[in-house]
């Protein structure tokens, strides 16, 4: 199996072009971001989003799974229910990010996302996939671009589905996002050395993806 991890901060534009060079490539995208949104959203509909030790509980009732369409396309369900809409709001976001600190989590997502390596040709994306998850991954990438430029891509993404948010809202979510999740004690978002840092900055959706294809057949 092949296995390329996608690393990188909210909004670099991983999952854009992450699905899009694996659809070329024939492999499954698996957009991990979304198993610590379901657990921010289980945690948020069971009312213990704010209590560390409540959510660690939680986890012995919380079934979460990752679907696949013929199309390649991600689904999360949650305890039964598919949740992958539910979880695509900035309250889920900053939900995940703060649930992405508790070890128990962490540990609780680990083996689900190595199964998924362990049996398909992946693009993985998320925080840690190259540096805790895949370590034996065959390419790592550490996809980023500057906070503005991720900003405007979170803020066009969420107007289009109608949220009511400010740009200086979403930049303002982004640097916090950036700041918690490179400075928090476990699986810390960082490149690891055999990374290749590809900075998307200004790109088009299909420039990132060449520039993410090159990478891969390099
Ligand atoms: O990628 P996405 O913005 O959906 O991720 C939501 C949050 O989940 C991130 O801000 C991060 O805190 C967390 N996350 C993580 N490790 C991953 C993927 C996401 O900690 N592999």
């Amino acid at each position: 199996m092949i296995n390329v991890a996608i690393d990188g901060p909210a909004g670099a534009g991983k999952s854009t072009v992450a699905k899009a060079a694996a659809k070329k490539l024939g492999f499954i995208y698996v957009d991990t971001g979304a198993l610590y949104r379901a657990i921010a959203l289980n945690a948020v509909n069971n009312g213990v989003i704010d209590d560390n030790n409540k959510i660690i509980k939680m986890l012995e009732n919380t079934d979460i799974k990752l679907t696949f369409d013929e199309n390649g396309t991600q689904c999360v369900i949650l305890n039964g229910e598919d949740v992958s809409s539910l979880i695509r709001t900035p309250e889920i976001s900053m939900g995940a990010s703060n649930v992405s600190k508790i070890p128990e989590v962490r540990a609780f997502l680990l083996e689900l996302q190595r199964d998924i390596a362990r049996n398909n040709n992946v693009i993985m994306d998320g925080r840690d996939i190259g540096s805790v998850v895949l370590p034996n991954a065959d390419i790592k990438i550490f996809l980023t671009a500057s906070a503005e430029c991720r900003a405007k891509r979170r803020y066009d993404e969420l107007v289009l589905k109608g949220e009511n948010v400010t740009y200086e809202e979403v930049l303002d979510d982004v640097n916090k996002r950036d700041y918690q999740d490179s400075h928090r004690e476990i699986a810390p978002m960082k490149p690891t050395d055999d990374a290749v840092i590809a900075d998307n900055t200004g790109m088009t959706v299909e420039e990132g993806t060449e520039l993410i294809i090159n990478i891969i057949n390099s």
